[in-house]
């Protein structure tokens, strides 16, 4: 299994799952099958009991699981059907690893955030991951993961910790980190401004996760010398830094990514041309 982690910074509602569903249809378009899984940071078990005055809109999943809007977006823009298990938050991990605690799972250990906690994760991930959810047998090729909050959030802290390891664990051909960042623009200066972008990536490498592309949302395109500038300082090639500037509709964004060959950094960050059979790129 190979995966595919975005990850957001700077400040949140960037449009985070928007950017992975629709790199979930890049890749799609390539010919490969792919699954997703969405991290909500929050204690709440899931969405069910939360105001869609502070949450949005709550989407309902065919096996009853009441979920992050997120997930209908993965639904609709990859044509499968998730199930509850394919939304993790904070709530559903501790509950999982407080009743092995009570059954006495753990053998007189001390129960910790580390290991046990992001051992949970990283357990629940991989057995969610190769589930097929799109009617054909067998696992899929890749799963995208969407964290979601903001990288630095000490309610994601766990989360990052446990995608580092299994990012270190599955070897560097089988993860490829997305980080959408905010690219603003000063309205007297008129100047891209690559600072918060900078700060950002400095933060998730802080955590041990470096990330491979960058998606930089702005109103506008961004320009060449920004892209250049975001490369020197993020450490991340020119060639693996999109832009998503604002569209009237989202479902513009898969062909704004096609367009600027994301599928092809992604699958030679996965190294999927040294597949005996590789996808279709055409
Ligand atoms: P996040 O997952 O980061 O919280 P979402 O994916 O839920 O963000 O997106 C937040 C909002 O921004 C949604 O209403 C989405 O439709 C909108 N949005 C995302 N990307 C774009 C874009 N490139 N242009 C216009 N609207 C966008």
């Amino acid at each position: 299994m190979k995966y595919v982690l975005v990850t957001g910074g700077v400040v949140s509602g960037l449009g985070k799952g928007v950017t992975a569903s629709s790199i979930g249809v890049v890749l799609k378009s390539c010919g490969l099958r792919v699954t997703s899984i969405k991290i909500d940071p929050y204690l709440n078990t899931d969405a069910g009991t939360m105001s869609p005055f502070e949450h949005g809109e709550v989407f309902v999943l065919d096996d009853g699981g009441e979920v992050d809007l997120d997930l209908g977006n993965y639904e609709r823009f990859l044509d499968v059907t998730l199930t509850r298990d394919n939304n993790i938050t904070t709530g559903k991990i501790y509950q999982s690893v407080l009743e092995k605690e009570r059954k006495g799972d753990y053998l007189g250990k001390t129960v910790q955030v580390v290991p046990h906690i992001t051992d949970a994760i990283k357990n629940w991930i991989e057995s969610v991951a190769s589930i097929p959810v799109d009617g054909k047998d067998g696992p899929a090729d890749v799963c995208v993961i969407e964290l979601g909050g903001t990288v630095g959030d000490i309610e994601s802290m766990p989360f990052i910790e446990a995608l580092r390891q299994l990012s270190f664990s599955v070897g560097k051909e089988n993860f490829c980190l997305i980080h959408v960042s905010l690219v603003p623009v000063l309205g007297v200066v008129g100047e891209q401004k690559t600072k918060p972008t900078q700060h950002s990536v400095r933060e998730l490498r802080a955590l041990g996760l470096t990330p491979d592309l960058l998606a930089c949302r702005s109103s506008q395109p961004i320009q060449e010398n920004t892209k250049v500038k975001l490369s020197q300082f993020c450490h991340v090639p020119v060639a693996n830094i999109l832009n998503i500037h604002d569209v009237p509709n989202i479902w513009h964004i898969p062909l704004l990514l096609r367009n600027q060959n994301a599928h092809e950094a992604i699958i030679k960050q996965l190294n999927f041309y040294s597949m005996a059979t590789p996808p279709d790129l055409k």
